[in-house]
């Protein structure tokens, strides 16, 4: 019988995920009642609770109110939204910028308008969820490289001669806290007549010089192949999404976008939000306190298996899955709140606990989970 209540299939109880019921304050979280220091969060440099971060979007509310109303094309547009887009594409070295609802409806909806049956998309296997919708929704043909291995990404790229063709890849993994090698890609992409698409959601605010993100590191920011995505709800602290790219690439991506099109705008509090944590990360001293947090733990953890990384996401692989599970429960004992990450989200053997630091996160409570990773392990 056909019925809502048997519709999906039981999984395994130990794949099963749900809702954690959080509420955060600050830099602790809250869960069943209990309060824990928290190193789960993408808000890298604790804009969410920036209080001119928030003054900005209290003040914006007032004014204007809280939802927009339409899409930008019909009557959701504001001023803000460009200033904004302006800022952004000048700060990361673009022509120009097109601000999304979020991540996830950028790149859907930028790889649906890209891409069709004719066009050949090669993409890192380890891309993010939005990215891999991305392509298939388009229709294009897909060919999955090995995770970073630019030599196999060089042979397809002999083997799949088309006439559109688009790399496409996270910059910061936020699964193993890895980046892939922008200056190579971009030497691929030249010499074999391709576009490149990254997504550096969260190496925006975080990496780089002035935390512009691996783009502005590998210098090939503003690169007339290069499509930039980023998000605003890692380390700007809020929501949002903004797609980067040459001026004639983002009026053609206005025109086109369903996800654009067919979507309310983001409320005006959040462009307004946003324009304050843009000039709070370009102060640049929230990003050297990162910095700082995060050249301490690594030094602090030397001797913990943890990935090799220098990025806010410090994975450390534990193997089994019974184990990454019973130390994140024994760290909320003690306080800690850190994701046990288990397959299928990460490969079999390789269960981890996922910890991010973040620039609101003081050196004393970055010891203490120091102190209580080691006794756990
Ligand atoms: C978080 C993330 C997204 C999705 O962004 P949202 O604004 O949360 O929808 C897309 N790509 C990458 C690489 C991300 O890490």
């Amino acid at each position: 019988m056909t019925d809502s209540r048997n519709w999906f299939k039981p999984t395994p109880s130990s794949r099963r995920r749900s809702l954690l019921r959080s509420r955060r304050h600050g830099i602790f979280i809250e869960i069943s009642g209990k309060q824990m220091l928290n190193f789960a969060s993408n808000d890298y440099l604790g804009l969410a609770t920036h209080p001119a971060v928030m003054q900005a979007a209290c003040d914006a509310i007032a004014e204007y109110g809280l939802g927009s109303g339409a899409s930008r094309l019909i009557s959701g547009d504001d001023p803000l939204i460009h200033q904004l887009e302006r800022e952004l594409a000048e700060w990361k070295g673009f022509e120009d910028c097109l601000l999304l609802g979020s991540g996830m409806l950028a790149n859907i909806g930028l790889l649906q308008a890209l891409a069709d049956r004719h066009t050949h998309v090669f993409a890192d296997r380890l891309n993010h969820a939005s990215l891999v919708d991305g392509v298939r929704l388009s229709g294009a043909h897909c060919h999955r490289f090995s995770h970073l291995d630019m030599d196999q990404l060089a042979t397809m790229l002999k083997r799949y001669p088309a006439e559109h063709r688009i790399i496409v890849s996270d910059g910061l993994f936020s699964m193993d806290g890895d980046t892939a090698d922008l200056k190579q890609m971009m030497s691929l992409a030249e010499a074999s007549d391709t576009l490149l698409i990254i997504d550096d959601a969260h190496g925006t605010g975080t990496v780089g010089p002035e935390g512009r993100g691996l783009s502005a590191m590998a210098d090939i920011t503003g690169n007339s192949r290069l499509i930039e995505v980023g998000t605003l709800g890692k380390a700007f602290g809020s929501y949002g999404a903004f797609i980067l790219g040459s001026g004639e690439m983002i009026e053609g991506l206005r025109q086109r976008m369903r996800t654009l099109i067919y979507s309310t705008a983001l409320p005006t509090a959040l462009p307004a939000a946003a324009l304050v944590a843009l000039e709070l990360i370009r102060q640049g001293t929230l990003v050297e306190k990162l910095c700082g947090n995060l050249k301490l733990f690594r030094e602090l953890a030397s001797g913990l298996p943890l990935m090799p990384s220098d990025t806010p996401i410090q994975p450390l692989v534990v193997g089994k899955d019974e184990h990454a599970l019973a130390m994140a429960e024994q760290l909320k004992r003690l306080g800690f709140f850190v994701p046990a990450i288990r397959p299928p989200t990460v490969p079999e053997g390789t269960a981890r606990l996922r910890i991010t630091i973040s620039a609101a996160h003081t050196p004393q409570e970055i010891t203490r989970l120091v102190g209580a990773l080691e006794s756990l392990v």
